[in-house]
């Protein structure tokens, strides 16, 4: 049995720009067992789970496209107890990158050069696309833009896999440069 509720909506992809039929997960309330709900539906178990007591507020959902595979989070709007209203968030990474590099990078956990798989995910695009330095990202949304993006870095091995929070320099919207995001003297807040 899953935690999470369900509601079921048409929306564009953000990924695959398809308009698809979304299942969207949503933990929220305190129903005992997980319902299928739709945009329009009172949204059940919302009395005591610390929401404004005006049955207002704003959740989040998680989906996984049918038409890409890519997944994507998504704002949940629900007023006077009912689901009014429900929209990709754009302003939230999803779980799943949408483009990889592999780099050789200080990781302040362990203190020594490690190689890692870079995980990009402010681009929203799918299917993952494997990049080198120098090449192009975002470019079709901001064709020259200079911008630092957050990223994270797969380091270790099997036995002690981890995550490395990552910025990832874009010049003139090329890939220019990987760093972790903490500078190595302070690695101990990884600990
Ligand atoms: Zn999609
Ligand atoms: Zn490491």
């Amino acid at each position: 049995m899953s935690l999470f509720s369900t509601i079921s909506a048409s929306l564009d992809c953000p990924r695959c720009h398809l308009p698809v039929d979304a299942v969207v997960h949503v933990q929220l309330g305190y129903a005992a067992e997980r319902v299928r709900l739709a945009v329009g539906d009172v949204y059940p178990g919302l009395a005591g789970a610390g929401g404004p007591l005006s049955g207002n507020l704003d959740a989040d959902g998680w989906c996984v496209c049918p038409e890409c595979d890519a997944d994507f989070f998504c704002r949940v709007e629900i007023r006077r107890d009912r689901i009014s209203g429900l929209e990709p968030d754009r302003t939230r990474f999803p779980l799943g990158p949408d483009a990889t590099l592999h780099r050789r990078l200080f990781c302040p956990r362990e203190g020594r050069f490690r190689d890692m798989e870079v995980r990009l995910f402010a681009g929203h695009a799918s299917p993952v696309r494997q990049l080198q330095p120098g090449d192009t990202y975002l470019a079709d949304e901001f064709p020259a833009v200079d911008t630092t993006l957050r990223a994270l870095g797969v380091c270790g091995d099997e036995r002690q896999l981890h995550m490395v929070e990552l910025l990832v320099r874009l010049r003139s919207g090329r890939i220019a440069d990987v760093e972790p995001a903490a500078a190595p003297e302070t690695g101990r807040i990884f600990l």
